[in-house]
């Protein structure tokens, strides 16, 4: 690209070549589109990025491996489902990024969690390249047997392809604890060796303290650097969180220790509302539903008086101080954003990967209301995994304690990171730019010391 008076035109003109080469992809045009909106302009004035292509370079995977996945379900049925994983970037370390089970998985949505993952698992500080992976495979009433039958099946391929020292996959949506175990259980089997190749594994066999509530407990520490910079606390602020998985849990469970009042949780059939705010039964309660019974949301209205469910519905109207989403990508447009603008809401932090799109991640910088993409606010998942990696190398578990005050020293250096490269001469930080600018700087640093690989 040559430099510009008009960034605009380059935009543009990046965007076609990457379209055109990866047509069909909506969710990784997306992705990019919102990094490269602030990157052209930050490379046009650093043109060492420009004349080794690092744009070009990064939006095209290291590798792309996809392979059929054939099990046999309860009912003696063969089933047939089809397993990714996408290796982006190694410029930094070893691909990192979980996997994926849902049916909406295919190449698009992985390629564009694994290029945010990307630039995330750089503002971590740890040595870790980014990846993702998955498969179309739905985990919903299937019973245990057929999630580990699919998971052996699953493994029974990607196992050629990762390790301790190449590839660390982890969870997602729709793998958890239990099918990292499995998936654990035959990467073992398979190579004969118990060795850190996964993350996100039980504490009693190599996993680290934390991990399940990292990227929530991460998220809620990113919010309170947040408001600490309007001189503001989360003591008796009104949250509405989406989701009802591992990151809405943990979310929830901070923000109740810290003071804040959840209104809000929800899971793919609507929300439920909180009357005076989420309490440690409630949220007891959900975890059990969720992570034991695979319950869905509407049945902790039922068990509890002051909850009111709301089908088909997403939270966004509820009027609250805070806005935490954390389910999935897209759920949050920018119909949803004017609301919560006129809610007047001061503060919201992603915790899932790219719930808000472009044009409600304008509307709320337009307002300047404080911002933080997934990148920046849910990058605890991975640091506590990469805590993990180090403690399975020197097969040593270090303390809760320890484990907890490490995340909450790296999610506060992702802040300073962000506030660093992204604060506007207005004043107003602008973090979707500070989390691009310096997770590009050190992947794009490495990637020109290691040549035109
Ligand atoms: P879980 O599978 O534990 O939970 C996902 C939640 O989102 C559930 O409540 C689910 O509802 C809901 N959901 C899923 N798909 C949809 C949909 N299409 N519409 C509405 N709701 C939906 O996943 P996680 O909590 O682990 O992940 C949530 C998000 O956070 C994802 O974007 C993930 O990439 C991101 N993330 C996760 C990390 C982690 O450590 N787990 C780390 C960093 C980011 P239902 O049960 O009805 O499907």
């Amino acid at each position: 690209m040559k430099k510009k008076q008009d960034n605009t035109q380059d935009i543009v003109e990046f965007m076609s070549y990457l379209n055109d080469k990866n047509p069909n992809e909506p969710e990784f045009q997306q992705a990019v589109k919102e990094v490269v909106e602030v990157l052209i302009p930050f490379i046009n004035e650093n043109p060492k990025y420009q004349n080794n292509k690092i744009l070009e370079r990064m939006t095209e995977p290291e590798r792309i491996i996809t392979f059929r996945v054939a099990w046999v379900d309860d009912s003696r049925n063969i089933q047939i489902n089809r397993g990714y994983r996408i290796e982006l970037n190694s410029a930094i370390g070893p691909y990192k990024g979980g996997l994926r089970f849902h049916p909406s998985v295919n190449q698009s949505i992985l390629k564009f969690l694994g290029f945010e993952q990307v630039l995330k698992n750089a503002l971590t500080g740890l040595p870790l390249g980014g990846g993702k992976g998955g498969s179309d495979f739905n985990p919903k009433e299937k019973s245990d047997n057929e999630i580990m039958t699919f998971c052996q099946a699953f493994m029974s391929e990607l196992y050629r392809h990762i390790g301790h020292n190449t590839d660390i996959p982890a969870g997602d949506i729709g793998v958890g604890s239990k099918e990292i175990g499995y998936l654990f259980g035959q990467y073992k089997k398979l190579k004969n060796e118990f060795t850190g190749s996964l993350t996100g594994k039980s504490p009693g066999w190599g996993g680290s303290l934390i991990r399940t509530q990292a990227t929530g407990y991460g998220n809620i520490y990113f919010v309170q650097n947040m408001l600490d910079t309007i001189n503001e606390v989360l003591d008796n602020k009104t949250v509405v969180i989406s989701g009802s998985g591992n990151v809405a849990q943990y979310t929830a469970e901070k923000a109740l220790q810290s003071d804040a009042k959840v209104l809000t949780m929800s899971d793919s059939s609507g929300y439920i509302y909180i009357d005076g705010g989420l309490t440690t039964e409630i949220l007891e309660f959900i975890l059990d539903l969720k992570n034991n019974k695979r319950g869905r949301i509407k049945e902790v209205a039922n068990k509890f008086k002051n909850v009111k469910f709301f089908a088909d519905e997403k939270p966004w109207k509820v009027k609250a101080d805070i806005v935490l989403p954390c389910a999935t990508q897209n759920e949050l447009d920018v119909e949803d954003a004017k609301i919560i603008v006129s809610n007047k809401t001061i503060c919201i932090s992603e915790g899932a990967n790219m719930p808000c799109t472009i044009d409600a991640v304008n509307e709320f910088q337009k307002a300047k209301i404080l911002f933080s993409p997934g990148k920046a606010s849910n990058a605890g998942g991975v640091v506590v995994s990469g805590l993990e990696m180090v403690q399975n190398s020197v097969r040593y578990s270090w303390t809760s304690e320890t484990v907890e005050e490490k995340l909450m020293e790296i999610m506060n250096n992702i802040h300073d990171l962000c506030v660093e490269y992204g604060t506007l001469k207005d004043g107003y930080i602008d973090y979707v730019k500070g989390s691009n600018i310096a997770g590009f700087v050190k992947v794009a640093d490495a990637m020109i010391a290691q040549g035109v690989v």
